[in-house]
């Protein structure tokens, strides 16, 4: 079978999304926005962190003022933790999440799932925990109408942010907790799943669960793996082969940017930054 051509990313804002990660939170959402707009991006997915969840209807309308949509907003509490108080309080968070998601018009929550609990070796009991913590949020998703996308990360998050660290296991979670994929959906991003072998036919078997891709760089000789991203292109993956394997399932949502760059890239001009990511897309994505 000849594989389908990618999608043309060249004067196609409805086919990019930045993800407000890389600009380093730096600045009220409302300026962002009109930045990520005049970059020629269409979409702009948001952390909760600079959205003011008392008011997200203000907020919405801000970045909408701008020409933007929102595509998903990030992300999930961690939902592993020593005592009962703790998980219901962090799945109490997470609705509070979906609800802001919902005002924001996103399609989707990011979850992070967390690593394991407080004073935890038990990683099978808190991969339970978290399964326990996604279920519980199916009613919320259900009244919202927003879905939860599962990001693997990098192995290298095992013990405290993620005990989901592939695609293959986000696809198993997805049929366990949602076989019909009505509430679960998987965030794809280059960074955490790129040196997984098992790549290719990962993909290809989770189908239609994509609901978003993220890209950025590895760097080979990077400085430390959770603030050093690079630049797409800069480093070692090759991001168009993801691109293609995802595509390849149905996937047509934006292709977004996040990149987490402490030294690098969030001491840049923002306007730099952005424009750079647009070429990249066009050029390496
Ligand atoms: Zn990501």
């Amino acid at each position: 079978m000849v594989p389908a051509p990618l999608r043309d990313l060249a004067d196609r804002p409805d086919r990019c999304c930045l993800n407000t990660a890389t600009l380093g939170h730096r600045e009220p959402i409302a300026v962002t926005a009109q930045r990520v707009a005049a970059a020629g991006f269409g979409w702009i997915t948001p952390w909760r962190r600079e959205i003011d969840e008392r008011q997200p209807a203000r907020e919405a309308a801000a970045i909408r003022a701008a020409g933007l949509r929102v595509r998903s907003y990030c992300r999930t509490a961690y939902l592993a933790h020593a005592s009962e108080a703790a998980r219901r309080q962090a799945v109490d968070d997470n609705r509070r999440a979906l609800d802001t998601a919902a005002a924001l018009g996103a399609r989707e929550l990011i979850a992070v799932v967390g690593g394991l609990a407080d004073g935890s070796r038990d990683i099978d009991g808190s991969r339970a925990q978290i399964l326990r913590g996604l279920e519980a949020l199916m009613p919320a998703i259900e009244s919202t109408g927003v879905a939860i996308a599962l990001e693997p990360l990098h192995p290298f998050y095992t013990a405290d942010r993620s005990l989901l660290n592939t695609i293959a296991q986000a696809q198993a979670w997805c049929e366990t907790l949602d076989p019909e994929g009505r509430y679960f959906g998987i965030a794809v991003d280059a960074y955490h799943v790129w040196w997984d072998p098992l790549l290719a036919p990962s993909i290809a078997g989770a189908g239609p669960r994509f609901r978003a891709l993220h890209v950025s760089d590895w760097l080979r000789h990077t400085q430390e793996p959770l603030l050093d991203r690079g630049m797409m292109g800069d480093g070692v993956v090759d991001l168009r082969r993801l691109r293609a394997m995802v595509e390849a399932t149905g996937f047509d949502g934006p292709v977004e940017v996040e990149i987490f760059s402490r030294d690098r890239w969030w001491k840049e001009d923002p306007d730099v930054v952005l424009r750079t990511c647009r070429e990249r897309l066009d050029t390496v994505c």
